[in-house]
């Protein structure tokens, strides 16, 4: 059982989804949260982001395990908005410990045809929002030469699929973000490790845009009918997994005796790792 009590746990994109399920889980485990997501939908983006109402039941399922939480709605991609979350955190909670570069987003076009903005969205959100939460939090982490750094890759970032060149490029970045990042901050008490997570069970997966470009031959494609194309992306028969089981290594990673493992991908991909180098 870890034990968080006393520290402070960053997470973003935490209004639904595995942000939620991390925030919450930290939360039970005694740490007070920073929180925030974008709350905003995206023209590129083929599926409905979070809302802010999304945003207040996580800061209300942290307040109800009894921890304190600063919150914001803000784009990942804006450093200026980033840093100002995380000075108003030092102000009010003293201090970030842990940060979880968790904010994200999926879109999907052939690249032939892929427009400028839509690959845009891919790498601000997923690449440049993971750059600008490690940027914030590591002079602070520096100062008190203590931090724990979990970032979100994807299975796509260790291998490509049809549809998913941004994608793909903006996750095996976050590998090489994530490694380098370890290196920079070894000398500090530091660590920074990715994970590579499978089909999750979240809105991300779960929307109509997904559901029909997996099957473009049925009018309403529902969750059964996806879930055995989404079983062939993993090699255990299971079409998808929950966001308890990538939160249980993000604790992981996050915790104080996780002190020496620094700049890994730990996969949680029902065996699909098996495939991929
Ligand atoms: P989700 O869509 O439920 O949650 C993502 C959250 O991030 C949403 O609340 C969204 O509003 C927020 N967000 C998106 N862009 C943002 C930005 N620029 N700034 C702030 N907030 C932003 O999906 P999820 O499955 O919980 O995704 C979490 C992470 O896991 C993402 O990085 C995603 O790429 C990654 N991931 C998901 C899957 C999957 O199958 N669901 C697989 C591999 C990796």
């Amino acid at each position: 059982m870890n034990n968080f009590q006393g520290r402070v746990a960053f997470v973003t994109g935490a209004a639904r989804g595995q942000g939620r399920s991390h925030a919450v889980a930290f939360a039970e485990a005694g740490a007070d949260l920073v929180l925030c997501d974008r709350c905003e939908d995206s023209p590129v983006v083929g599926y409905p982001l979070a809302t802010e109402a999304d945003l207040a039941e996580t800061v209300r399922l942290v307040e109800a395990a009894g921890r304190r939480v600063v919150s914001a709605k803000l784009d990942t991609a804006d450093r200026a908005a980033v840093d100002a979350l995380v000075a108003r955190a030092h102000d009010e909670l003293g201090r970030i410990d842990i940060a979880v570069a968790n904010a994200g987003v999926t879109v999907a076009a052939p690249v032939q045809s892929m427009p400028s903005a839509m690959w845009g969205e891919a790498i601000s959100s997923n690449l440049t929002g993971v750059f600008n939460t490690i940027g914030a939090v590591a002079p602070g982490m520096i100062e008190r030469g203590y931090g724990r750094i979990v970032t979100i890759s994807s299975m796509l970032g260790r291998a490509g699929n049809t549809n998913m060149a941004a994608y793909s490029a903006s996750k095996w970045g976050v590998i090489g973000l994530t490694k380098s990042s370890a290196l920079d901050l070894a000398q500090h008490g530091i660590t920074v490790n990715a994970i590579a997570p499978g089909n999750i069970s979240t809105p991300m997966i779960h929307n109509d845009m997904l559901y029909h470009m997996l099957r473009p031959d049925l009018e309403q494609p529902t969750a059964d009918d996806v879930a055995p194309v989404f079983t062939s992306l993993h090699a255990q028969p299971v079409p998808w997994l929950e966001p308890e089981e990538i939160t249980r290594v993000v604790l992981f990673f996050a915790d104080e005796a996780s002190a020496h493992i620094s700049g890994t991908v730990l996969p949680v991909d029902a065996g699909n790792a098996g495939r991929v180098t």
